[in-house]
């Protein structure tokens, strides 16, 4: 497949900062002793900022940019799809989400699908939102999806905080959240991942803060930059990267002082703390992750809708407890583009079975997603609107 990055390298100011930076990290790539360097940016944010502004284009061919797991819709489990859009078919319930959620393949449906059949699912743009469609809704069950990782996760603590505080009897939220360091530690210590150093995203970093990271690193020994989401942000992180693995330095660096500080947001990992405690989580195509998930704890385990509708979410006869990938069966690849062993295009359906009109798997629906960056940016060699 024929890449034209080179068109969206040309926003790169070269004279300014970014010249600079491209100098050193060229000097430093040819002091490191690695016939190549694998840094992995573990956000889909930064992927699709990579891809938009010809970072990778310009970069020493020395360095392979690897895309991770830092999509929340695309690790979500087909089991986790299929549960929501049980919930979503029965009469009694309403379903709010982000909106990235709605067209993810499920078994043999999507919570989109239902929705034109029929079925109440509302896209919102904040968890809160949920509050007033249960208050103006008081005879149907309303769930909210909790999928994402910390940087979302405060706002759907303060949705149960807000609906014990008001009483409400009618709200739920179905959780599949995770969490960021652990996962880093279980892809740098997974045998068939060959990773230098880890490009951390800024959004998550804003909640737990730089230090959260370290023990990953120390464990590992693999570095990580902390990142903002313009093309000089991620300049500076591979620089820093480069001069870590250069140093033999197994730390964690701080490129986002203005937004993120080493301790991270107190108050709000005070309310994910009183709200959720850790559990192990299923991860798609890589499997059971052990502590990267969050839980209600038991004082709130009433809003779960895991435990309160069980019997909806996972029918008899349908497999309860099942860790299925339906999309694996379909003979989507995500599980190893998540995890940078193959990049999109190997997989054979990419750009002809799967596209983002009719999506195969994840991370070709989210925007976030691996899949739909090498699209947009590089099927058809143009910027495609998603
Ligand atoms: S191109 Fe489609 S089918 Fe292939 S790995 Fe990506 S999402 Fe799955």
């Amino acid at each position: 497949m024929n890449f034209n990055l080179e068109q969206y390298s040309k926003k790169i100011n070269k004279s300014g900062a970014a010249g600079k930076l491209l100098e050193s990290i060229t000097r430093l790539c040819e002091k490191i002793d690695k016939d190549r360097i694998n840094l992995m940016e573990v956000c889909g944010t930064h992927t699709h900022e990579i891809f938009k502004s010809g970072v990778k284009a310009i970069l020493p061919k020395k360095i392979r940019l690897r895309s991770g797991p830092g999509c929340p819709v695309c690790v979500t489990p087909d089991s986790y799809i299929d549960g929501a859009i049980n919930l979503a078919k029965d009469k009694n319930f309403i379903v709010t989400t982000f909106g990235d959620m709605l067209k993810v393949p499920g078994a043999s449906s999507s919570l989109k699908a239902e929705q034109n059949a029929g079925a109440d699912v509302r896209v919102v743009y904040s968890p809160e939102e949920t509050l007033d469609i249960a208050k103006q809704n008081p005879e149907k069950n309303v769930v909210f999806l909790s999928v994402g990782f910390e940087t979302t996760v405060p706002a759907s603590a303060f949705l149960i905080k807000a609906a014990e505080a008001q009483e409400l009897k009618n709200i739920y939220i179905y959780e599949a959240n995770k969490t960021v360091p652990e996962a880093i530690l279980a892809i740098a210590k997974h045998p068939q991942v060959k990773i230098d150093g880890f490009i951390l995203p800024g959004h998550v970093s804003v909640i737990i803060g730089v230090d959260a990271y370290k023990p990953a690193a120390a464990a590992s020994a693999i570095p990580g930059a902390v990142c903002g989401f313009e093309y000089i942000d991620i300049l500076l992180a591979i620089n820093s990267l480069l001069t870590l693995i250069y140093e033999k330095r197994p730390e964690v660096v701080n490129d986002y002082p203005r937004v993120v500080t080493a301790a991270g947001n107190r108050a709000a990992q005070s309310v994910i703390a009183e709200v959720f405690e850790a559990c192990d989580a299923e991860w798609r195509g890589i499997g059971v992750i052990p502590g990267t998930g969050l839980r209600l704890r038991e004082k709130y385990n009433k809003y779960s809708a895991a435990e309160k509708f069980a019997d909806i979410i996972r029918p008899a006869g349908s497999g309860a407890g099942r860790i299925e990938d339906q999309a694996v069966k379909n003979g989507c690849r995500c599980g190893e583009v998540l995890l940078s062993l193959i990049e999109p295009p190997e997989c054979p359906m990419f750009a002809a079975a799967c596209n983002p009109v009719n999506p195969v798997g994840p991370c070709m629906v989210s925007s976030e997603g691996v899949c739909a960056a090498y699209y947009k940016y590089g099927a058809a060699g143009a910027d495609i609107e998603l």
